[in-house]
C-alpha cells in the first residue's frame, strides 16, 4: 500500500491510500482538484470515499469527484453530510476490496459530535481529532468526551501511521514545548518536523509511539504535564487538566 498525504486549501492533507494495482480511495477530500491531479498523475482508479466529520474543509470535494467517480462514500451518522452511501456507528468494519483493506470505524466525539476515526492496516485516519503535537478544538464536544476519544485513539500500537486532517504539527510543537520544557524527545521531533517542513515536505504521518511521547493532550498522566496543571491548579482531575490544556491551546499565540 502506497499512504500519500495530499495538500489542499491552507493546510489540510487530503489523504490518499492505494495499492500496487492502482486501486485508490481518499480520506476527506476537502477539494476535488487536488485528488483528480493525483489520481491522474498516478494512473490511479478512484474506488471509494472516506470521511470524518462534517466541515467543509473535509467534505467540499464530495460533490465533484461524485461527478466523475461512482464509489461509495463511508460517512459518519449525521444530517450535515449529505452523501452518506453507508453511515458508520462505532465498531462497524468496512471490508473494502479494492484496494484490499479491512478498516474498523471508532467514534470519537469532541471536535464535532459525530466525528469518526478509521483504522485498519496499521493506519489511523483521525480527521480533526488527534493533530501531531496536539489536537482538534472542541466545537461541540466536551472535554471528557474528548479525552475519552484520545484515549481510545492513543491504546492503539504503537506502530500505527497516525495521518491526521491538517499541517499543524509545527504550531503546535511551539505549545507542546512551554508544557514540557525537558521533554527530549518532543525536542527531537520538533527538529525533526522543522527539517521537514523546511524542505516542503510533510511532518506526517507519524507514529503513535511519537505522539504518547510528546503529545502533551495524550500525556495527562505523565509528571510533566501534570506538573503543569498544579501550576493551573488542576493537578488532580485528568479531564480538568486536559480543559485547560485545550483552554490554554485555544489562547496560544506563538
Ligand atoms: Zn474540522
Ligand atoms: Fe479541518
Amino acid at each position: 500500500m502506497h499512504l500519500i498525504p495530499l495538500p489542499a486549501l491552507a493546510d489540510n492533507y487530503i489523504w490518499l491510500l492505494h495499492d500496487d494495482e492502482g486501486q485508490a480511495l481518499v480520506v476527506d477530500p476537502g477539494v476535488a482538484d487536488v485528488v483528480e491531479q493525483a489520481l491522474t498523475a498516478r494512473g490511479l482508479q478512484l474506488r471509494a470515499i472516506m470521511l470524518t466529520h462534517h466541515h467543509h474543509d473535509h467534505i467540499g470535494g464530495v460533490a465533484a469527484l461524485l461527478a466523475r467517480h461512482d464509489v461509495p462514500v463511508h460517512a459518519p451518522m449525521d444530517e450535515r453530510i449529505p452523501f452518506g452511501t453507508r453511515q458508520l456507528r462505532d465498531g462497524e468494519r468496512i471490508e473494502q476490496a479494492l484496494p484490499s483493506l479491512d478498516l474498523q470505524v471508532i467514534h470519537v466525539p469532541g471536535h464535532t459530535l459525530s466525528h469518526i476515526a478509521y483504522v485498519g492496516a496499521g493506519i489511523l485516519f483521525c480527521g480533526d481529532t488527534l493533530f501531531s503535537l496536539g489536537c482538534g478544538r472542541l466545537f461541540e464536544g466536551t472535554p471528557a468526551q474528548m479525552i475519552a476519544s484520545l484515549d481510545r485513539l492513543a491504546a492503539l500500537p504503537g506502530d500505527t501511521l497516525v495521518c491526521c486532517g491538517h499541517e499543524y504539527t509545527e504550531a503546535n510543537g511551539r505549545f507542546a514545548q512551554g508544557i514540557e520544557p525537558a521533554n527530549a524527545d518532543l525536542q527531537r521531533r520538533r527538529r525533526q518536523v522543522e527539517q521537514r517542513r523546511a524542505q516542503g515536505e510533510p511532518s506526517l504521518p507519524v507514529t503513535l509511539a511519537s505522539e504518547r511521547a510528546t503529545n502533551p493532550f495524550l500525556r495527562t498522566d505523565s509528571a510533566a504535564v501534570r506538573h503543569w496543571c498544579t501550576t493551573q491548579g488542576t493537578a488532580d482531575d485528568r479531564t480538568a487538566c486536559f480543559a485547560a490544556l485545550r483552554r490554554a491551546k485555544d489562547n496560544f499565540r506563538g
